[in-house]
């Protein structure tokens, strides 16, 4: 048998340089390769003649050229070649753009197959950046050709080169991954097919058919593993919390009313606290619904009844925030609180330690820190986790295995449709907070592009001549893809029509955005556009002293500008904040823009989301940021996300909250996903722990999935 575990490299003509843009791409080993799945398909199996072809139809001709390549240099950086080809019904002029090797490949008097987006002139017609074959040796041609979600650097035709030749490496020697009685029962495709077709599809029913099988199998083994993991937790017998200790008395003493979403929440929450059974809940709330007091609240309750509280939030500004805010209302109440971070000084954690052991510490907030196996509680009771999309499965099982059967409370604000929590947080009961804190202002949106960078300058100057303070939000922060850049924007047209068309089919899915680093945006904002103004940036990998001190800087007001990547993105509170820009907001994935609006409009002034994005992002980008105009309600968005995701673009990985699939799509295999959850209950029913022998291919399965510390 191959080893599919065996790296990447291994594949021919996958270089050095390639593995590195494969990493990227999440592509580690020979087996993440072969299950990375085309997003789309071109149709170039069908020859049609140059005069049936529709205005605007991407179609493949085979025409004979009829006039010398043509070379012509208009600037730098931009050569264009012209020839003209034509069959019986019509004539067709081709132009490519910066590609003047073709010179060579093009002989007049010869016949060719081109395959590209056809344009009716008045009495001509045109293809702009065709690929083409010669007649006899068709590799471009002919076929349905996939297309896979790339990264700039890797062209699509080196990740199908490479997907081919895994395929060729693997062969015949891939064992079937579903039982055979399952195969049969549910009439599926085998694997080495299904693999085959589709990345190759032959036709498009052997794809469909590929495509459901592969589907079949990821949603099977994710509901496998749900109902496991459920099974697991509900033969526990957990702590039965005090009836005595009541949530009243915090709630009496919050400097606001808890509107009703939460005191229902804090019901439930309530109730499974004091029943013997391990608490195993989700609280969803949209961002700024208020699930840090709900959070607190049942701390008290563990505390008051005898035992330790665990919070865990994703980063360390995150928990540094929650621990000022869990000391400011618990605090009172005789309640000792402290903060273990993966910075925290060594002699500061070694107090912390020895007092968490010795129950001298009731509540530990912290990050990922807390999972450290010298992390030892007297007495753990209740375990909540902040963002729980940024935790694995595993993590949290890792931090309830420090209670003895803990009550477990994770909280989200992916507004996930209920329908749809139910079956992928099958493990979990379910708490929504369906309601903003009253006296809100719903923040204003705008979605502009470059054109409205002036005013969008001045109006962040008003705002902050009135006292407001402003986030400015980037994607990534490399220095390599900033030197990258530059060489691309010498590429650029004008016009941004002209250079969507000019980009060569094998190129437009990796295509560079124009991507400026947050450091770079930091030296135009400060230098450029706000030199009388405090700006400074933050960003993932600076160090975590650094980070806090700027957070410190922005909260206390003396910061008016802060610029950063994405870590800002989660639960972080600053009330005066009230403009969030985001920079490539079509860079962004809908959910995502969402959690980054939520960072404005939690004090009383009105706030603006301003959305920059390129005019050049297509019809997907747009629609995204129609949306975010149109909408703050975080469900309506979270089903359009679904929606659009279903187009497969690429976005980086657990930005949403929903479980990553590698080809199931949450939007279009709702059907099927209703379906393979019964097959599961009845798989389970009749064999819970997948220990009969025609079960076995399904225990390997499951076991994968637990080993993978992602979320479900
Ligand atoms: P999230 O649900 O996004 O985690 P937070 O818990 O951070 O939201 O709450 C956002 C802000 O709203 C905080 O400043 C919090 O103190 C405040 N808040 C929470 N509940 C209420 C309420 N019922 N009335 C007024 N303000 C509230
Ligand atoms: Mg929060």
């Amino acid at each position: 048998m191959v080893d599919l575990k065996q790296n990447v490299q291994y594949v021919k003509t996958v270089g050095p340089t390639k593995v590195k843009y494969l990493n990227n791409l999440n592509i580690y080993t020979l087996g993440d390769l072969l299950t990375y799945f085309p997003r789309e398909y071109e149709d170039r199996s069908n020859i049609k003649s140059i005069a049936n072809i529709q205005n605007g139809e991407e179609a493949t001709i085979e025409a004979r050229v009829v006039s010398e390549v043509n070379i012509n240099r208009i600037r730098k950086n931009m050569t264009i070649l012209k020839t003209v080809v034509e069959d019986n019904t019509g004539r067709c002029i081709i132009t490519w753009f910066n590609q003047t090797y073709i010179k060579q490949c093009i002989k007049r008097g010869e016949t060719y197959r081109f395959f590209g987006k056809l344009i009716k002139e008045v009495n001509h017609f045109e293809m702009n950046n065709p690929v083409f074959d010669e007649i006899g040796k068709e590799k471009n041609t002919g076929k349905i050709m996939p297309i896979y979600p790339t990264t700039y650097g890797l062209s699509q035709t080196a990740i199908r080169q490479a997907v081919a030749n895994a395929l060729e490496l693997v062969k015949e020697d891939f064992e079937e991954t579903l039982p055979e009685y399952l195969l049969k029962e549910y009439n599926l495709a085998g694997i080495k097919n299904s693999l085959k077709e589709i990345h190759f599809p032959s036709s498009k029913n052997n794809r469909l058919e590929a495509r459901k099988r592969l589907v079949f199998e990821e949603l099977l083994t994710m509901q496998l593993t749900l109902l496991e993991l459920k099974g697991k937790s509900e033969k526990n017998i957990g702590i039965s919390f005090d009836k005595n200790v009541k949530m009243s008395d915090v709630i009496n003493s919050l400097p606001f009313k808890l509107t009703k979403a939460q005191l229902k929440v804090l019901e439930e929450i309530d109730n499974d606290m004091e029943q013997i059974k391990p608490m195993n809940r989700l609280l969803q709330g949209d961002v700024g619904s208020g699930k840090t007091v709900v959070a607190m609240i049942c701390a008290y309750k563990a505390v008051k009844s005898g035992y330790q509280a665990a919070i865990m939030a994703p980063t360390a500004i995150l928990a540094e925030q929650h621990f000022e805010e869990f000391k400011k209302i618990l605090e009172p109440f005789g309640i000792k609180i402290d903060l273990l971070l993966g910075s925290t000084k060594a002699k500061k954690r070694k107090e912390i330690l020895e007092n968490l052991v010795a129950g001298k510490i009731d509540i530990l907030i912290g990050t990922h820190a807390l999972l450290t196996e010298n992390v030892i509680f007297n007495k753990l009771g209740l375990v909540v986790t902040d963002e729980q999309h940024r935790f694995g499965v595993k993590q949290r099982e890792t931090i309830i295995a420090k209670g003895l059967n803990p009550d477990v409370l994770v909280m989200t604000a992916t507004p996930i449709p209920r329908t749809l929590a139910l079956i992928l947080y099958g493990d979990l009961d379910i708490s929504i907070i369906d309601e903003l804190p009253p006296n809100r202002k719903k923040i204003e949106t705008y979605a502009v592009t470059k054109r409205m960078d002036e005013r969008v300058n001045n109006f962040i100057k008003k705002n902050i001549n009135e006292g407001r303070q402003v986030y400015v939000v980037c994607p990534l922060v490399e220095e390599k893809e900033d030197e990258e850049q530059e060489s691309t924007l010498e590429f650029d047209f004008e016009d941004g029509q002209e250079y969507q068309s000019s980009q060569n089919y094998e190129q437009k899915n990796a295509k560079k955005p124009d991507l400026k680093a947050v450091k770079k945006w930091t030296e135009i904002y400060k230098n450029e556009i706000f030199p009388e103004y405090k700006v400074e940036c933050i960003y993932g990998k600076m160090k975590q002293k650094d980070k806090d001190e700027i957070m410190e800087n922005f909260k206390n007001g003396k910061i008016d500008i802060l610029i950063s990547t994405t870590v800002i993105e989660v639960g972080v509170n600053v009330p005066n904040a009230s403009i969030m820009v985001v920079e490539n907001a079509d860079r962004f994935g809908l959910a995502q823009l969402h959690q980054l609006r939520g960072r404005v409009g939690r004090g009383e002034y009105q706030s603006y989301c301003i959305l920059k994005y390129n005019s050049q992002c297509g019809e997907i980008g747009r629609e995204r940021m129609k949306t975010m105009q149109e909408t703050n309600d975080g469900f309506v968005i979270a089903e359009k996300d679904l929606e659009l995701r279903g187009t497969g673009e690429f976005f980086g990985t657990r930005q949403h909250g929903l479980p990553e699939f590698k080809i199931a799509n949450l939007f279009v295999d709702m059907p099927m996903l209703k379906s393979v959850q019964s097959v599961a209950l009845k798989i389970e029913a009749e064999d819970s722990g997948l220990k009969l022998e025609k079960n076995e291919k399904l225990r390997k399965l499951v076991d994968g999935k637990l080993k993978q510390n992602i979320p479900l």
